[in-house]
């Protein structure tokens, strides 16, 4: 019997440190597009429920001036927060992405094009 130390693949080591990296990259930065916050500041109440009680995992609600407020560059867009206020007072927007819009408004003039007035 050899005494060796057992044979490790560099390629699979490799595979495992990127697939590692992506996936905290992933748990880190990963947020669904087009979904937005938006704050309905005629129920907001300005308790601050959503901040003590930690509504969003990543901190992106605040309250200013007893309103709370959806910082976008941090939101994931998971929409948590839209089923926890007592208020219903955060909700759910969806944007599609800019290409998508883009790709929409073309098939729209296309279609416009086709069916003229019929539509
Ligand atoms: S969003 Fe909801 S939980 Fe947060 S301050 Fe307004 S009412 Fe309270
Ligand atoms: S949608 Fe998710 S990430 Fe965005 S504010 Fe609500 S809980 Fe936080």
């Amino acid at each position: 019997m050899s005494n060796a130390p057992p044979y490790q693949n560099p390629i699979e080591d490799l595979g495992r440190t990127a697939a590692r990296f992506s996936k905290q990259l992933l748990v880190k930065h990963a947020r669904i597009p087009g979904v937005r916050i938006l704050v309905r500041h005629d129920r907001c109440n300005g308790c601050g429920s959503c901040v003590r009680k930690g509504f969003c995992r990543v901190g992106a609600i605040s309250v200013v001036d007893r309103k709370a407020k959806v910082d976008e560059k941090t939101c994931r867009g998971c929409t948590r927060c839209t089923h926890l206020c007592p208020k219903d007072a955060l909700a759910m927007e969806i944007r599609p992405p800019a290409p998508v819009r883009l790709a929409l408004k073309r098939l729209d003039q296309g279609l416009t094009g086709v069916l003229g007035d019929r539509r």
